[in-house]
């Protein structure tokens, strides 16, 4: 296999289906926002470093994500990368990591969504402060049970602190300046994979599963 990469905008599902493709496969999900915002809970020099720059909606140092990434990755050759690369340089970096550690890239997926569902999604979302659980407010399939509780382990749901609407504008230009032009980057790799992101999650997840499975 090797690595799999999902890009998309905000709250267009890389979370969800980088947990599926993570729970099938049995392959690790890193998800590089998740070891910021644990960096941020244990109040690490890191995190210190970090949590204006998130609440912000910008992009953290190259350096840091790079760092943090490369600690994440010594053992494993195959897992799924959630979050990362975030633009150009980062996908660089990330190739000469990879080669001089002998593992590969095996597939890029582009989660397409646009700007007005991303917002939509982003206003809506909540995740479980205990166990992580992402819920969406604004969909019959993706609501919590109880109206702010975890259905999986009833704590309370919190909005998280860049999923505010000032905060979406930066974070949704960040994403069409730096990150889009990862787009071309892996598609000249020969690398990338394009799927509906406004579709259920469940066909996402199938389509995606097809072509890692090789039928697409
Ligand atoms: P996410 O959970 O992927 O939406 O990431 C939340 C925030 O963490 C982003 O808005 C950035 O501030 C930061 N972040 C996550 N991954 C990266 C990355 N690869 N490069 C730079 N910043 C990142």
């Amino acid at each position: 296999m090797g690595s799999i990469i999902i890009i998309a905008p905000p709250a267009a599902g890389k979370g969800t289906q980088s947990k599926f493709i993570s729970e099938r496969y049995h392959i690790p999900h890193i998800s590089t926002g998740d070891l910021l915002r644990n960096e941020i809970n244990k109040k690490t020099n890191i995190g210190l470093e970090v949590s204006n720059i998130i609440n912000k909606g910008a992009l953290v140092s190259d350096h840091i994500i790079l760092d943090i990434l490369s600690q994440n990755i010594q053992n494993i050759d195959d897992y799924i990368l959630d979050g990362f690369p975030r633009n150009i340089e980062q996908a660089k970096e990330y190739d000469k990591m990879i080669n001089s550690m002998g593992k590969k890239i095996d597939k890029v997926f582009y989660i397409h969504l646009p700007k007005e569902q991303s917002k939509l999604r982003i206003l809506s979302r909540l995740s479980c402060s205990n166990c992580g659980k992402v819920y969406n407010t604004a969909f019959d399939e993706t609501k919590p049970k109880r109206i702010n509780i975890c259905d999986a382990c009833g704590n309370n749901l919190e909005k998280r602190d860049d999923d505010l609407e000032e905060v979406f504008e930066n974070r949704y230009q960040i994403y069409e300046e730096e990150t889009k032009p990862l787009l071309d980057f892996y598609h000249n790799k020969n690398l990338l994979y394009t799927v509906d992101g406004s579709a259920d999650k469940m066909s996402i997840f199938h389509i995606i599963c097809s072509i890692l499975e090789g039928e697409k």
